[in-house]
């Protein structure tokens, strides 16, 4: 799945706080997308759905920050909470989507994120065929829906942007890895 739709997740899991804490909901809001293309950034250094990636370790962090935002609500409670419920949330996901490979569509990769506690790669599953797919975007559209209106103009911007972006590479996928070839 692509950075837009692991954002668009961590947004949805942010819209119970515009009921329950309204004044704490954009912090959350932010915290949530910044924690769900946060693990991407090994794409940049590192071994990508790896160095960044921890489908189990997160969940040590999120889970006290989420007790920890109950007993003690503040935006700092709240974003440190969300950032990582929502990078926690994105490992976990990538294995429902394609392996690591240029060409996700081609399925001749076994590793879809790293389980860094069982030193091994969980296998793809293809719930999504492969980041940029339609299917993908789609769900960054209705994961990204509400932050358009429910979280104040701040939120409102940055939900606008991963739509425009997600749709963006969608369109343009399959025609990333020739180009990336032909410049390196
Ligand atoms: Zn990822």
């Amino acid at each position: 799945m692509m950075a837009t739709t692991h954002a668009a997740v961590g947004l949805l899991l942010a819209v119970p706080l515009a009921v329950l804490a309204p004044d704490l909901a954009a912090a959350g809001a932010l915290a949530a997308i910044a924690g769900g293309v946060f693990p991407d950034l090994d794409l940049f250094a590192g071994v990508h759905r790896r160095t960044l990636h921890f489908p189990d370790y997160y969940w040590l962090g999120a889970l006290p920050a989420l007790a920890a935002t109950v007993l003690f609500p503040s935006a700092l409670t709240v974003a440190v909470a969300y950032f990582l419920l929502s990078a926690a949330v994105h490992s976990v996901s990538d294995a429902f989507g394609a392996g690591t490979e240029p060409r996700p569509w081609e399925r001749t990769s076994a590793e879809a994120v790293y389980l860094h506690s069982r030193s091994r790669w969980l296998r793809p599953r293809y719930w999504v065929r492969y980041d940029g797919a339609p299917e993908d975007y789609l769900l960054t559209v209705l994961g990204m829906s509400p932050g358009l209106i429910l979280f104040g103009p701040t939120v409102g911007r940055v939900a606008l942007a991963c739509l425009l972006v997600g749709g963006a590479y969608t369109l343009v996928r399959k025609r990333l890895p020739d180009l990336e070839e032909r410049l390196l």
